[in-house]
């Protein structure tokens, strides 16, 4: 769980950084917004050969090409995978860790001991449900509004996803609690 705790962060940080503060964070305005002289950020839709892939991101010290499966049909599953995608850019091209992905089922939807993926997953949830708009949204009461967390949830995840970041979000209250 660090591992998807740092992502989580890392997103909120970038979120704030770049000035979105409204549901729903869509990632291609994310990666429009990352995108500049220094480092250039296409995020594109493309069929794949094989459905086995979901998402590829890869660049250098200089920019970065994203590619989402096209074929994804689920608009959330879509959105999870290039909001993963940006995760492996921000968190691990910009910082020269791993300069290739192609990311599957495996790495993205079920639990797989790879700290890089986890990496990202926490990313994409951060950054498609970040805590300070989510606490926002909702008084501070993140666990009070079903009707409400499944509004937010059309727009970003599936139920599963949002109950892992809802957990999440409640593990974090606790702990930071005096
Ligand atoms: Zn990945």
């Amino acid at each position: 769980m660090v591992e998807e705790r740092k992502g989580a962060l890392e997103a909120e940080e970038l979120l704030e950084d770049l000035g979105f503060d409204t549901l729903p964070i869509t990632p291609n305005q994310v990666a429009a917004s990352i995108d500049c002289d220094q480092f250039r950020l296409v995020l594109e839709e493309k069929i794949f050969t094989s459905d086995g892939i979901l998402g590829k991101a890869e660049g250098n010290n200089k920019g970065a090409l994203i590619y989402v499966n096209a074929n994804i049909t689920d608009k959330r599953r879509l959105n999870f995978t290039a909001a993963h995608e940006i995760g492996h850019v921000c968190m691990h091209i910009m910082q020269q860790k791993k300069m290739s992905f192609e990311c599957g089922a495996k790495e993205l939807y079920n639990p797989y001991n790879d700290p890089i993926e986890k990496e990202a997953n926490g990313f994409a949830s951060g950054l498609l449900m970040p805590r300070r708009l989510i606490s926002a949204n909702f008084n501070g009461d993140i666990l009070g509004g079903g009707a409400g967390l499944d509004h937010v949830a059309a727009g970003a995840l599936d139920r599963g996803q949002l109950v892992f970041r809802v957990d999440t979000l409640f593990h974090l209250s606790i702990l930071q609690k005096p």
